[in-house]
């Protein structure tokens, strides 16, 4: 007897879609209604895989975070096809979309912590989410220690530094284990040394855990971390290369450790 085959997405029959945490299809958006309406994205396709590290690059307003919401579940699809972790979010309901989510990690360049809440608790808060309870306290204060927090754990986000707060939007991010990271500019605000840790600490976490990660970044600086990079031009995907093509195409200089302060 043959052994049966793995599932196959009907979108990609060439990959099982288990190795494909997000496939995208055909994929439109608008922004606005009636003679505002305004096309923001234009037939988007393009497939993420298992363990991947991209980084989505472009100009200012080419549609990088309206890319970004769309995947995380945090806007309706209207044209095409999204599949995220398996399932379509084409026609998904909000409260559907809230399920989705649960498996996502996000991080943002605002980090978005509570201010009146120390580094664990805003942690914790993320564990209460998906409604584990138990340990959750030592859940939150083993990711922090994960990013190099171990000492700040009980420090409010007004007590830390800028890297030190991304580390804790990171610990937030991770702490359920997501199988995929979106992250919008997580190194902006930052100085070179802590974007570098910063990367690096999601790298790391990425590898061991087996997630993808898509980063939205401008910063050259990161882009050595990326198995992939892709390039969105007023709403429309221009390239997909690898970071050596990338950095040849774009005449960046240097492409490794060198080029940043360790
Ligand atoms: P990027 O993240 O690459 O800077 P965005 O995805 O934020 O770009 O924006 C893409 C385009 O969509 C831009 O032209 C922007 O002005 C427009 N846009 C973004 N958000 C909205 C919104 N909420 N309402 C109307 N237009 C928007
Ligand atoms: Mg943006």
């Amino acid at each position: 007897m043959s052994p049966s085959p793995p599932p196959r997405s009907p979108a990609s029959p060439d990959l099982p879609l288990n190795h494909v945490s997000v496939q995208v299809r055909g994929l439109n958006y608008f922004f606005g209604k009636g003679d505002l309406r305004k096309q923001a994205l234009f037939n988007i396709n393009l497939d993420l895989h298992r363990g991947q590290i991209v980084i989505m690059t472009g100009p200012s307003g080419s549609g990088k975070t309206t890319l970004l919401t769309l995947i995380g579940a945090l806007r309706t699809v209207e044209q095409g096809s999204l599949q995220v972790l398996g399932r379509e979010l084409h026609g998904l309901g909000h409260r559907q979309r809230v399920e989705v989510r649960r498996n996502i990690g996000f991080i943002f360049q605002a980090h978005n912590l509570f201010a009146s809440l120390t580094a664990a608790q805003n942690v914790e808060m993320a564990v209460e989410l998906t409604g584990g309870l138990r340990h959750k306290r030592q859940r939150a204060v083993e990711m922090l220690a994960r990013v190099g927090l171990a000492d700040r754990v009980d420090y409010k986000p007004a007590n830390l530094s800028g890297g030190q707060k991304q580390r804790v939007a990171i610990a937030r991010a991770l702490v359920n284990h997501p199988q995929l990271i979106l992250a919008d500019e997580p190194t902006a605000a930052l100085d070179k040394k802590s974007g570098r840790d910063v990367v690096t600490i999601m790298q790391e976490l990425a590898k061991e855990e087996n997630c993808t990660i898509l980063m939205v970044t401008h910063d050259n600086r990161i882009l050595d971390v990326a198995d992939r990079i892709i390039n969105l031009v007023d709403g429309r995907l221009e390239s997909d290369e690898s970071p050596q093509q990338f950095a040849d195409a774009h005449a960046i200089k240097a492409l490794d450790g060198s080029m940043f302060v360790m």
